[in-house]
């Protein structure tokens, strides 16, 4: 099977490094012309080069700097067929430790953001024929894990909305996925586990290692693709089995 993106343009967000650096690799492999956006310029900046790409730099919570994502977008291409909804974490809490403040910073970076990107996207995803929207979240969708309460809290919502997406843009050819990662060697997974993963985190996969961002890039390369033409309102793990859950 071929995924052929060319002629493509996606909008990748928090694409200077980690998962969403794994989705530009993929989405341009497979010939896409990839718009990058996160926050650090000068990383973003070398990794476009590298890609071939265009840097956007800001951040997914700023309504102006969204604004201008999309513009340069279709100002350099003429459309958007591909956008994937991605940024980083919330950081590490119990349920105990919640405040309302938190929840708010919560939900403005993992719900607000993308809700806001995706309908800044929608007339250039309609207009294509054939739009995919993909949402980066997390295992926490399905199963909670321990003193990620934020997530465990928030991420739910993401897929609720975009199942409800899925269910009003598919008459219009457009697809709503969303991908749920689990233990991927990034960044992130030092953040949450400063002294790595332990033998016991590793036994829990049942594929006994961390994933690797092109894991996750090439799962959104095929959804983005012609080739998964008929999957939407899905949410699909890439976690090396470790969800339980049926
Ligand atoms: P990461 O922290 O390693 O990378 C996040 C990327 O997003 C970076 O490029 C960063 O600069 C950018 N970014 C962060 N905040 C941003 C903002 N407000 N605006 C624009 N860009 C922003 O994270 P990752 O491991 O690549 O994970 C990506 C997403 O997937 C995160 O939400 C993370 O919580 C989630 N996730 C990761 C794992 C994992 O094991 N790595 C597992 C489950 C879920």
């Amino acid at each position: 099977m071929h995924i052929d993106l060319r002629d493509r343009t996606a909008i990748v967000c928090g694409a200077s490094s980690g998962i969403g650096l794994g989705v530009a690799e993929s989405l341009v492999e497979a010939g896409a012309n990839v718009v990058l956006f996160a926050r650090r310029r000068e990383l973003l900046e070398r990794e476009a080069v590298r890609l071939g790409g265009i840097a956007v730099a800001g951040d997914v919570r700023n309504p102006a700097d969204v604004e201008r994502l999309v513009a340069t977008a279709v100002e350099a291409h003429g459309g958007i067929d591909v956008l994937v909804n991605n940024s980083g974490g919330p950081p590490r809490m119990r349920a105990s430790e919640l405040t309302p403040e938190r929840v708010e910073d919560a939900v403005a970076l993992l719900l607000l953001s993308v809700v806001r990107l995706t309908g800044l996207c929608l007339p250039y995803l309609e207009r294509c024929g054939r739009g995919r929207i993909v949402n980066i979240t997390s295992t926490t969708v399905r199963e909670p894990i321990d003193d990620l309460a934020l997530s465990n809290a928030v991420r739910p919502g993401v897929i609720g909305w975009a199942k409800s997406l899925a269910r009003e843009l598919g008459p219009k050819g457009i697809t709503v996925n969303s991908i749920a990662p689990g233990r991927i060697d990034t960044d992130r997974i030092r953040e949450v586990w400063p002294d790595g993963p332990s033998p016991e985190d590793l036994l829990a996969v049942p594929l006994r290692r961390l994933g690797t961002p092109r894991e996750v890039g090439d799962v959104v390369a095929f959804l983005a693709s012609d080739r998964a033409s008929y999957i939407t309102g899905a949410v699909i793990p890439v976690d090396g089995g470790i969800l339980r859950s049926l």
